[in-house]
């Protein structure tokens, strides 16, 4: 699950927020200031900052700036209000990567988000070593093991399994699917793409039904995520996952404790579970 940090010292604008990332399947941490967006930038292993511009303490400018300073290369989305027209520009040189002003449509922050998720993406080096539940897939060698022994995976395979995890947390259609790994020249059926599906959570869940990381998204497609039973949303290496892989539930209180603690130190810093909302 990606996670988001809302910076935003209006809290109306911020909940609005906060609420409709969480409708998305983001988890959402908060800040209602400058300091708390510092400590939380540099602290939390974010996928990206949604950052107001008009920040009581440090505005957002300089908020941006330091977390650049420390390295922090997390992409940022910068919210100005319209007579900040020069603002924003500024904000462009510090550091942020897009920027939107006030008032927003939300359809076009989520668009917006989703490119800069892509672009951080992009960034990354290409898929070579990944773990997930008690599978470890190593896409350079074509190797995989699931639960310490070897699966056998086809070349195609592979490519379903890597094109499911480059878009981690979002629903792939079959549609993608069929365009993006099997190319136009090919017309294999959609039900080809099921089966490969069930081929995949055969092989690196061990069971074809209530799958934990492939998952059935329905009449939309297929979604891949990572953390729903591991729950630390760390973008560890494969071998870290590996080595932790007989302490799941340890890793998830960890996280938790940790969660607890922040909050301690600055109150209005909350976390939330982004878990579907009835
Ligand atoms: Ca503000």
């Amino acid at each position: 699950m990606k996670r988001i940090l809302v910076v935003e010292d209006d809290a109306a604008i911020r909940n609005g927020l906060e609420e409709v990332l969480a409708a998305e399947h983001y988890q959402v941490l908060i800040a209602a200031n400058g300091t708390q967006a510092l400590s939380l930038g540099k602290k939390e292993n974010l996928d990206v900052i949604i950052l107001d511009l008009g920040l009581p303490d440090i505005n957002g400018e300089d908020v941006c700036q330091q977390l650049r300073d420390a390295g922090v290369p997390t992409p940022i989305l910068m919210l100005t209000s319209k007579s900040q027209e020069m603002d924003k520009v500024m904000g462009l040189e510090k550091g942020a990567d897009d920027y939107m002003t006030k008032p927003f449509s939300v359809r076009e922050l989520v668009a917006r988000l989703r490119a800069l998720l892509r672009r951080e993406r992009g960034v990354k080096k290409d898929l070579e070593e990944y773990a997930f539940g008690a599978a470890v897939v190593d896409f350079k060698k074509q190797e995989a093991t699931f639960a310490g022994k070897p699966v056998k995976l086809s070349v195609r395979e592979y490519a379903v399994l890597k094109y499911l995890i480059m878009h981690e947390g979002e629903v792939v259609t079959r549609d993608m699917l069929l365009n993006d790994v099997w190319g136009y020249e090919q017309f294999p059926t959609t039900r080809t793409v099921d089966n490969y599906i069930l081929a995949l959570r055969k092989k690196l869940e061990g069971k074809t039904t209530a799958a934990r990381h492939i998952l059935t998204v329905h009449t939309a497609g297929y979604k891949f995520v990572r953390e729903k039973d591991e729950g630390t949303g760390e973008k560890k290496e494969a071998k870290a996952q590996q080595e932790e892989g007989s302490s799941k539930g340890k890793g998830k209180k960890q996280r938790a404790a940790s969660g607890i603690a922040g909050g301690d130190k600055k109150r209005s810093a909350t976390r939330k579970d982004n878990t579907p909302r009835s």
